[in-house]
């Protein structure tokens, strides 16, 4: 059972014997990305030239042509999968299931000639994210530590909207956030009725493209340099919300209140960190207790807790061993 799933030191979850996740691995014909965050396209590049197919779901698929170019796919095989479709390889057979994280995410099962159950996460929020039952399951562990939970649940998003509104009075206010959450900041205020226009850099603007194509409603949204009337609005300070990822966080936006959406944020839902700076507790992850929620809803024999990714998972396989009773380890170890 131990030999069923694994994590190797470059990040690559395997599963069965054919099938590794989110980073490459020699030895396996089967790329699976989860989903379209960084630190789960770890050496993509590669799995595309050796690995027979590069599988992930079509919204994933359409992210990644937006991020990284519509190009860069093309330089291997890659097949889309859609939740629940399976895709069967020699005597194992593989699904993808929803996870609530962001477009296009999705939970790995593989089922192997045994009919043992390995299933990874990978980053899921709780709320809408079904649990899948599995034998084998290799937990997400951002959140592994009892420290680490929200008593404030989807409050932020009231908060994020009030604090939005109240910088509008002023004139421009900027949100930093990753791909993805951005859009899903946009469908927030969207919904909240916020009616100023939104101003979005290039690539902002294509993986928004993205999410309304496949049902998200982002709202208006002007390029932020080839749209004259966005330019003009910006130097005259005039109400807009520009979306812009982290990375430009500190570089932007030093004339209008500025809003960072961030996971780690536990005690409260939001906090000044500054002069018209505020950080909002918008994350994706689920908390220390969702996490053993998972976990004990899905019945595991043994679980892994991711050990490359950023997070706690040392203290959380220790915790589930503690208070659920299931033999548990951090991998890499
Ligand atoms: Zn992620």
């Amino acid at each position: 059972m131990l030999l069923k799933a694994t994590v190797t030191r470059k990040g690559a979850v395997l599963l069965g014997k054919h099938v590794a996740c989110d980073a490459f691995d020699e030895t396996r014909p089967l790329r699976v990305v989860t989903h379209a965050h960084s630190d789960h396209m770890l050496g993509l590049r590669q799995s595309l030239k050796q690995c027979e197919a590069a599988v992930m779901t079509p919204a994933t698929k359409d992210l990644i042509d937006a991020i990284k170019g519509p190009r860069f796919l093309l330089t291997g095989n890659v097949k889309t999968l859609d939740y629940r479709e399976a895709l069967p390889y020699e005597d194992e057979r593989l699904t993808l299931h929803y996870a609530d994280h962001i477009l296009g995410t999705a939970q790995v099962l593989v089922e192997d000639g045994d009919g043992t159950r390995i299933l990874y996460t990978s980053d899921f929020r709780i709320s809408r994210t079904p649990v899948v039952e599995a034998d084998v399951l290799v937990l997400e562990a951002t959140y592994g530590n009892p420290y680490r939970v929200r008593p404030f649940g989807i409050m932020a998003e009231g908060i994020l909207v009030s604090l939005v509104e109240q910088g509008l009075k002023r004139g421009p206010v900027y949100v930093f956030g990753y791909h993805g959450k951005l859009q899903e900041i946009m469908r927030i205020l969207y919904e909240a009725k916020v009616k100023v226009p939104f101003v979005v850099p290039e690539k902002v603007f294509q993986v928004s493209k993205v999410c309304e194509r496949h049902g998200m409603r982002v709202g208006r949204r002007l390029l932020l340099f080839s749209d004259e009337g966005a330019q003009s609005m910006l130097c005259q300070r005039e109400p807009c919300v520009v979306f812009y990822h982290t990375s430009s966080r500190g570089k932007v936006g030093k004339e209008g209140l500025r809003i960072y959406a961030s996971g780690w944020q536990f005690v409260k839902p939001w906090q000044k960190i500054g002069e018209g700076e505020y950080r909002v507790a918008l994350s994706g992850h689920s908390d220390f207790n969702e996490l053993l929620y998972y976990v004990e809803k899905c019945r595991p024999k043994i679980v892994m807790t991711d050990n490359h990714r950023s997070g706690d998972a040392f203290v959380l396989a220790r915790e589930i061993e503690k208070r659920l009773n299931i033999p548990a380890r951090p991998v890499p170890s």
